[in-house]
């Protein structure tokens, strides 16, 4: 867990907000994090399109 799984799970970080943190992050992550954070992302993007 980063801080960007960690605001994306409570919530404070949109998918938007959290591909812009994934980007000034990646060099402090491990490629099977960064893997995993895409995945949460890409889930909380889908989340967010089935929004009214
Ligand atoms: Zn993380």
């Amino acid at each position: 867990m980063c801080l960007i799984c960690v605001e994306l799970a409570k919530q404070k970080l949109t998918p938007a907000e959290g591909r812009r943190a994934l980007g000034e992050m990646r060099v402090a992550l491990d490629r099977e994090h960064i893997a995993e954070v895409e995945a949460k992302l890409a889930e909380a993007e889908r989340d967010d399109s089935s929004k009214p």
